[in-house]
């Protein structure tokens, strides 16, 4: 086959015929009211934007409608402020604002010949509701599995009545804002799933029990979705078919559940698992392969003749067409493979099938969408910078200059995906040389270890398209020097070199080398050494190290594990692989460690190495020996910038790219070569250009009227007196006043007072206690003893306050005493002005004097 330039749309083959057996995917679908073109459909997915970002959401739905996905569907979108997912963002219909924000993505889909779809949810127990401060609800009050502390309010019957009315109202409102597709979503154990579910729904009434009782709510939700809009909108049920261990139901009560409710939906969207095991669901790569959900969700045909909708994480178009030809969903479901090719219906279409961008598992994409709030693909840098950078993953802008010749020196994932792009642009040569034989970089290691061999893809796709762009010259087995690149015509040249793990034990943890690291000692192993040069320590015992809190240092451990060695995996954080957590892959991690029998020690840093034994220290600071034949240091890798650095100022256009500024996520490294390519005619191309901020989009409330400020009711005010001051040594004359007050007394103990001396002074003279604030919070004293607390007054004949200063709780404790008598070693005390008869002087020694007169 012939090369051709790339077409104005990006695309680098000439359109081929589609393969008749994929004419199957194309047929039109009716879902109630509407029709989808083909049976290519976004499955609701989160991204981070919500209705905070309006302009992000709707670009991104609409470049996947242009790229022939038949409908399009937001996030989970919460129908009222008692389901707010913060500090995780969804959308939201709870007004008409809302409604405003999500219609710009109807708008924008129905321009490319798609639906649009809302995913209306309540998320129950599962919903911190961070920023309403609403209770969260559930069917029962037991603490929820996946929002730390969350103790819900049990749902009383009005709370379900209005429950019914929000989502209809919301339902009403998603009409108004132009969707076609309303969902009734209680998949991964939201709130409807929650009621489904017997390990939520612990109820005795209508609502709880046998099956029919638990569908109730759901069952009354569709109804009122249908009265709400009618026949304006088909109507979408997501249900987690298969709890497969998590809470939820079995999959003959999931069936059962379609059953029910059949005759109310109109598309049946089925998945597995719940929200505390998502995993489950959105299984990444290195634990779980392509379909694996399949096996229950195939099912569902048994108890619907509807259309269902399901994923699998699919890329292989014959593999689709299969599951459509056995009749057993009606469309190819997807969320992952659709942020990683928008384009995959078109591809498909057009028999571009080697164009395809498949997801490779790696669930980044989750990471980027829930915790760190905008989406972002390891395959596809466009995803999430559709709106704000511009970026079309299938559209490039030309180079100013056509006659551009870029040389970019080294071919990890983002040399080659800057060589593309600059290519796309219409750049007339660019070379891309690397020093190893092999394109791929740090993939060349990645995919190499235990179940990461689908991330291979990453390298695949891009050598198909490096291959087949005639302005692309791969140079593989070169490596070129400063002198070399210093003499070199390249208009542009483009350092892309990567980085190596640390050889010297460089952590974050000590926040230096180890001593006694050096990798060339054989008891001191990197990664690369194990998995490139099979290098293996002298003996069976080894440590596994790891600084990089991600896959690594577990694949390593595991990989080792496999072959036999007895593993220890050390780590400084307090948890396994902490990223892992974001890419649903934690648990995953730590149970298969614990299947090998690798032994797992947390929080603990290695401060030394010698032969046969490491020094550790753990979280606080005490010191341990580990005896062992070797440490694999997955420390930190380190930028191999020394080229980069060796050119710099010895010619014009010189730039870096990916790990080699700063070693990150392959996504990243993937986003830096794609951005420097696409912003390579800016003014400096080394910094990034701004992006577009989203800012709400709404006037400027008028200033609320509070009113008043509430007021308190009339409080005692403290009246000055006219103190008598007496010598420090007159102690006589006070203990005369106590005694004729006749035990109505009370003594307090200010902040300096010797509470047991007051005490025993107390009981000589039959007096009550009283103490000020301090002893109170130091616990030496009960809160009922303290004077002045919630405006509380005491009222003795004679008051006696010891070292007390006068503040305004305490004066209007005392307001209202026969004789207060004040002793304080400050001449200025608040507490003189206040009192009847004074002594400047130390208590303690006055209380001396008291105890024994
Ligand atoms: Fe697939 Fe990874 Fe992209 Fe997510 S980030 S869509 S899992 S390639």
């Amino acid at each position: 086959m012939g090369v051709d330039s790339p077409a104005r749309d990006g695309s680098i083959a000439p359109t081929m015929p589609r393969d008749p057996r994929h004419d199957i995917l194309f047929e039109p679908v009716q879902i109630g009211p509407k029709t989808l073109r083909n049976r290519f459909y976004q499955v609701p997915h989160c991204t981070g934007f919500g209705v905070e970002k309006p302009w992000s959401q709707s670009r991104h739905r609409a470049v996947k409608a242009e790229g022939g996905w038949a409908a399009v569907c937001t996030e989970y979108c919460a129908v009222n402020a008692e389901s707010d997912e913060t500090p995780y963002v969804a959308a939201r219909l709870w007004d008409d604002h809302d409604v405003r924000m999500l219609s710009v993505m109807c708008d924008e889909a129905h321009a490319e010949g798609s639906l649009a779809g809302i995913e209306l949810g309540h998320t129950g127990v599962q919903a911190e509701n961070s920023e309403s401060r609403l209770a969260s609800v559930g069917p029962s009050q037991l603490a929820s599995d996946f929002a730390t502390g969350v103790v819900p309010k049990g749902m009383t019957r009005s709370d379900l009545r209005r429950l019914v009315d929000d989502w209809a109202l919301a339902a009403r409102r998603s009409r108004d804002a132009g969707f076609d597709i309303v969902y009734a979503y209680g998949g991964h154990t939201y709130l409807l799933g929650q009621f489904l579910s017997p390990h939520y729904n612990r109820r005795t009434d209508a609502y709880g029990g046998s099956l029919a009782n638990r569908a109730r709510i759901w069952l009354e939700v569709l109804e009122a979705i249908r009265d709400a809009v009618g026949d304006e909108c088909a109507i979408a049920c997501r249900v987690a078919v298969d709890r497969l261990g998590a809470l939820g139901v079995d999959l003959d009560e999931g069936l059962e559940f379609v059953r029910l409710a059949d005759h109310l939906v109109d598309l049946w969207d089925v998945n597995v698992g719940s929200i505390g095991e998502w995993a489950k669901d959105s299984g990444p790569s290195r634990f779980f392969g392509e379909g694996w959900q399949f096996e229950s969700t195939k099912r569902v045909r048994e108890a619907t003749a509807k259309p269902i909708v399901g994923v699998a994480r699919l890329t292989d178009p014959d593999l689709m067409a299969s599951i459509i030809r056995t009749g057993l969903w009606d469309l190819i479901g997807a969320a992952r493979p659709s942020i990683a090719d928008p384009f995959l219906p078109t591809k498909i279409d057009e028999g571009r099938l080697d164009e395809i961008r498949e997801c490779i598992g790696c669930n980044v994409c989750i990471s980027k969408a829930d915790t760190r709030r905008h989406l972002g693909c390891t395959q596809n840098p466009t995803a999430g910078e559709e709106y704000r950078r511009g970026w079309h993953p299938e559209r490039f802008h030309p180079v100013k200059d056509p006659d551009l010749d870029a040389l970019v020196v080294g071919g990890g994932p983002a040399g080659m995906e800057c060589a593309i792009v600059l290519a796309k642009r219409g750049a007339r040569r660019v070379r891309l040389v690397e020093r190893g034989p092999l394109l791929g970089g740090h993939l060349g290691l990645v995919t190499r270890l235990p179940g990461l061999g689908e991330w291979g893809r990453v390298v695949a796709h891009r050598m198909v398209q490096l291959r087949r762009l005639p302005a692309v010259e791969l140079v593989p087995g070169t490596e070129l020097d400063e002198a070399a690149i210093r003499a070199d015509g390249a208009d542009v040249v483009v350092v892309a070199t990567g980085a190596h793990w640390a050889r010297d034990g460089l952590n974050g943890f000590t926040r230096g080398r180890i001593p006694g690291a050096d990798a060339d000692l054989p008891w001191v192993l990197t990664p690369e050494q194990v998995v490139l040069e099979r290098k293996r320590p002298p003996g069976g015992r080894v440590v596994v190290f790891d600084g990089e809190g991600y896959f690594t240092a577990s694949a390593v451990a595991e990989l080792l594990a496999a072959e036999g060695a007895q593993v220890e995996f050390v780590t400084g954080y307090e948890t396994v692989a902490p990223f892992c957590a974001e890419t649903l892959e934690d648990a995953l991690v730590k149970q298969r460690l614990h299947e090998l029998g690798v032994g797992i020690r947390r929080g603990v840093s290695v401060t030394a190495i010698r032969e046969g034994v490491i020094e550790c220290e753990d979280e606080f600071g005490e010191g341990f020996e580990l005896a062992c034949d070797g440490i694999v240091l997955a420390t930190q890798r380190v930028s191999r910038d020394g080229l980069f650095h060796s050119l710099e100022g010895s010619r014009d256009r010189l730039y870096r790219i990916g790990d080699c500024v700063a070693p990150r996520l392959i996504a990243e490294a993937v986003f830096d070569g794609h951005r420097l390519a696409r912003e390579i005619d800016a003014a400096d191309p080394e910094v990034a250009l701004p992006y577009l901020r989203e800012r709400p989009m709404m006037e400027t409330p008028a200033p609320a009227d509070y009113g008043a400020p509430a007021a308190l009711a009339g409080r005692p005010d403290p009246e000055p007196r006219s103190v008598r001051m007496l010598d420090p040594a007159a102690a006589t004359e006070i203990a005369a006043l106590l005694r004729d007050a006749d035990s109505d007394v009370v003594i307090c103990a200010g902040r300096g007072a010797d509470l047991t001396a007051v005490r025993n002074l107390a009981g000589r003279y039959g007096a009550r206690l009283a103490v000020s604030r301090p002893h109170v919070e130091a616990g030496r004293a009960t809160r009922a003893e303290l004077v002045g607390a919630s405006s509380d007054t005491v009222a003795p004949r004679v008051y006696l306050a010891l070292g007390v200063s006068g503040a305004l709780p305490h004066l209007i404790g005392m307001h209202g005493s026969g004789t207060v008598v004040a002793v304080n070693r400050d001449p200025g005390a608040r507490i003189f002005d206040y009192a009847d008869v004074g002594v400047v002087g130390d208590s303690a020694g006055l209380l001396e004097v008291l105890a024994t007169l």
